[in-house]
């Protein structure tokens, strides 16, 4: 169901020197490009305030568009993000709280639609470069799941370098491009760019959708001694690694920007960059100042990322936008700007009304995290963050002012009783783990087997059963 294209009109409410937006009127749909990169630390681009070494090209990008100041992704860690990015909903509501296991038949719920598969409906053709990490089994691939086109690794990472028998383990396992297993030629991160390029040439003339899922700067650190050489003066070599690794693909974003410009498609084409989760300091390198803590954890360091989207000539420019966004919002913002209707099923929202200020206030009242079956949670209000981690006291931020969640607010009790409660109601409503986390079998949140009945005896039972 196609309905009218969003009139542009000027932007109340975002912050920045250029207007940047089209006279009012339809126009064609346009492409998307959703650029991802895989644990790039939160201070690790250039307009972050990267440091010790650049990302030109995707600054570029951030300056021909909206960088957004306060953007979330739905899980801290790999395959559960990309299934909310994905589907538009909270990853929780269809049991994809962990990474499927390699060769264990898990994967994303086929009850799930797809962006891929929703933007069937409006004509386009949709490919994937790089990481899949929803599932490696027959029926979880992404040829099963809306994409015309995959190119890439179906685990959750690679060797950069090398690949081996279809035998070998997740990282050695040969890539699959067109159906057809295919050795690592080179470096993997530029193999993956000219694969896009060739996807965006071939499909040049027709509206399509391209995942560009980089596995960097996600481990192994690998890279060839030409990248090495572009950030020598790094000198710790690990860093020295990781900047080599994000060197590349900032590479990559800017060869795909340019064959956009070549094609005369950058007024066409809507383009998404962002982290599929917080750098994990210590095992990558990489760097989240200035917040607390790393992949994995629900602190804004595992949760908070880099994040721009650009449309140029349509959405502003070199601006910045403050109110809370999540990964989640992409899937609505690109169905509706394709001329679809939003399904109402999804937790994200489209983003561009607020971009073009046509709606006011903030796209989500609230915005929620669980990991770690329920080891783990957080929520977000525009004015406070709650954390709650298992055996520490709850924790409240304002965040607004304490982006490093350094200084708890004291609190009555009361914000934090209220915002336990809608985390609680929030995390009650979803169904128990579809398959168990890679740390086994262990006993699940009393409150997730019976609905919101649990009392905090039994709440204080289960903490105790879980060892921590
Ligand atoms: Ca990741």
């Amino acid at each position: 169901m196609r309905r009218a294209l969003l009139a542009v009109l000027m932007c109340g409410a975002c912050s920045g020197p250029d207007a940047g937006v089209a006279p009012a009127g339809e126009q064609q749909p346009p492409n998307f490009v959703v650029i991802l990169a895989d644990d790039l630390g939160y201070a690790d681009v250039g307009f972050q305030g990267l440091q010790d070494f650049a990302t030109p090209n995707i600054d570029r990008l951030a300056a021909s568009g909206v960088r957004f100041t306060n953007a979330y992704v739905s899980h801290p860690y790999c395959s559960p993000s990309r299934a909310g990015l994905l589907t538009g909903r909270y990853q929780h509501r269809f049991g994809h709280v962990h990474n499927p296991k390699f060769r264990a038949g898990e994967g994303l719920p086929l009850s799930e639609t797809l962006l891929p598969q929703a933007l069937t409906e409006a004509g386009y053709a949709s490919g994937i470069v790089g990481k899949w990490h929803l599932g490696d089994a027959p029926r979880f691939h992404p040829l099963e799941r809306g994409f015309d086109e995959f190119f890439g690794l179906l685990g959750g990472g690679h060797d950069y370098f090398k690949s081996a028998g279809a035998d070998a383990g997740e990282y050695l396992i040969p890539l699959e491009a067109h159906g057809e297993p295919v050795p690592v030629e080179g470096y993997l991160t530029e193999q993956l760019t000219e694969a896009a390029l060739d996807f965006v040439r071939r499909r040049t003339g027709h509206p399509f959708f391209l995942y560009l899922s980089y596995n960097a700067p996600h481990g192994p650190l690998q890279a060839p001694p030409e990248l090495l050489d572009r950030v020598n003066s790094i000198t710790d070599p690990r860093r020295q690694t990781y900047a080599a690794m994000v060197t590349s693909l900032d590479d990559g974003v800017g060869e795909v920007l340019a064959l956009l410009e070549e094609l005369g498609l950058s007024e066409g084409t809507m383009v998404f960059f962002l982290s599929d989760n917080g750098g994990p300091t210590p095992a990558n390198a990489s760097d989240n100042t200035p917040l607390r803590a790393t992949k994995g954890t629900v602190y804004e360091g595992g949760v908070r990322v880099p994040f721009v989207v650009a449309w140029p000539g349509r959405l502003p420019a070199g601006r910045t936008y403050d109110a809370p966004v999540s990964a989640l919002d992409i899937f609505p913002t690109v169905v509706a700007t394709a001329g679809l209707e939003t399904p109402t099923n999804i937790d994200g929202v489209n983003l561009v009304p607020y971009l073009l200020g046509e709606e006011h206030g903030p796209p989500h009242e609230q915005l929620f995290w669980q990991s770690d079956e329920g080891e783990q949670f957080a929520t977000r209000t525009a004015e406070h963050k709650l954390v709650r981690v298992l055996g520490r006291e709850p924790e409240l931020y304002a965040i607004e002012e304490d982006i490093s969640e350094s200084n708890p607010v004291s609190d009555d009790g009361v914000r934090i009783r209220e915002l336990s409660g809608s985390m609680e109601a929030w995390h009650v409503a979803h169904p128990p783990p579809a398959w168990p986390g890679t740390r086994g079998e262990r006993p699940v949140h009393p409150n997730t087997a019976k609905g919101l009945g649990a009392d905090q005896a039994e709440i204080d039972a289960w903490m105790a059963r879980r060892g921590n």
